[in-house]
């Protein structure tokens, strides 16, 4: 295996800093970007030595293939600082195994652990002012990598770049979401690339999303491509459901992302002694269960909103509201989770580093 250390790493920093620009009382989410970002290229079938560079522009060959094939992967991932300023990230080689995953899906080189790992950390310590403190706020990061090889044959490219940017953030939804349970549109299918974090996956997202948007919803719950029938994924976020007092997700599979969040609310739910359930939920049984009351709680988990609760579904013009719920599950896993990742608590699974 390739190797690096950090002094493989080169760094030509800002002449002069914007962070004196930042509002980070209000700060959206992934809208403003730190000073520096790492730059690796992948030439002649070897990764070459990353580069942490000023933000800025790329130059880009128009027949680079990304813009033509969309062969593109990323990774979406956080780092938090605690009130002594200590830093943590919160699973990160999971996040590098996925990383490969996808790369592997879309034919693309995989990239060493340590180039992910020692450039992250060697950013994240340059741009360390940056990680925001306050309750909801963490630095996402945003690990990606693209075809920058020329050609319009319809073919992997010859060269990539991965790259690494990072945005201080604000929390992802502000409250409770409106979900719309789509029945025509479908992310993805068996034998596709549904569980790759790539590009054109999300592009072919925004339609269908800004449709349930126009009726007054957040976010579109995607269904099984063939009927329409299993509830699989919330937006850009896997999906649970609580009912009576057992929690229940989707498995993973070709479809469906193999969320960090979503398996590490499965462990917490475990070492609660929760009762779980990893199995195809209907929207028979969903609909059914909000008409007799027996459906208590519906949450997204991602890593840009942690848990997203859910208010309400809409399904075949029919609105159905959850009530609030005394200890709700949701709530708790939110607890539990930023208090492991803002290093409030005793982190038992080993998962903050
Ligand atoms: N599903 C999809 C489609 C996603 O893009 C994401 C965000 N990475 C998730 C689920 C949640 O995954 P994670 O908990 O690893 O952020």
């Amino acid at each position: 295996m390739e190797s690096i250390t950090k002094n493989a790493i080169s760094i030509e920093k800002v002449q002069s800093s914007k962070i004196a620009l930042v509002d980070f009382d209000n700060l959206a989410f992934g809208s403003v970007f730190s000073d520096h970002m790492l730059v690796c290229d992948y030439r002649n079938g070897a990764w070459e030595n990353p580069k942490i560079v000023p933000y800025g522009p790329i130059s880009l060959a128009p027949a680079a293939k990304i813009f033509h094939y969309g062969q593109s992967i990323f990774e979406g991932m956080k780092a938090y600082k605690d009130d002594t300023d200590s830093i943590f990230l919160f699973r990160p080689k999971d996040n590098h195994k996925r990383f490969n995953i996808s790369a592997s899906r879309m034919s693309m080189p995989e990239l060493p652990e340590e180039y992910f790992m020692e450039g992250l950390k060697t950013l994240l310590e340059l741009d360390k002012a940056w990680i925001p403190q306050s309750e909801g706020s963490a630095m996402y990061i945003r690990p990606f990598m693209f075809a920058s090889g020329e050609g319009f044959h319809a073919s992997p490219a010859d060269a990539y770049k991965f790259m690494i940017c990072l945005a201080p953030s604000g929390p992802y939804f502000a409250g409770k979401v409106k979900v719309l349970i789509e029945e025509k549109y479908s992310r993805s299918a068996n034998g596709g690339v549904g569980y790759a974090k790539t590009g054109g996956n999300y592009a072919g997202q925004f339609h269908p999303t800004q449709l349930a948007k126009s009726k007054g919803y957040h976010q579109v719950i995607w269904t099984d491509d063939h009927k329409h029938e299993n509830i699989e994924e919330a937006g850009a976020m896997n999906i649970f459901v609580r009912i009576g007092d057992t929690l229940i997700t989707g498995p993973t599979s070709d479809r469906i992302l193999d969320g960090i969040t979503r398996k590490s609310v499965l462990e917490v739910a475990e070492s609660e002694g929760i009762k779980t359930e990893v199995r195809t939920i209907t929207v028979t049984e969903v609909v059914a269960a909000a008409k007799d009351g027996s459906l208590k709680e519906m949450f997204g988990a991602g890593t840009a909103a942690v848990i997203s609760p859910i208010a309400g579904f809409g399904y075949r013009d029919t609105d159905y509201e959850l009530q609030e719920v005394e200890n709700s599950y949701a709530a708790l896993f939110k607890k539990r989770i930023t208090d492991i990742q803002y290093n409030r608590a005793k982190d038992p699974f080993g998962w903050r580093v």
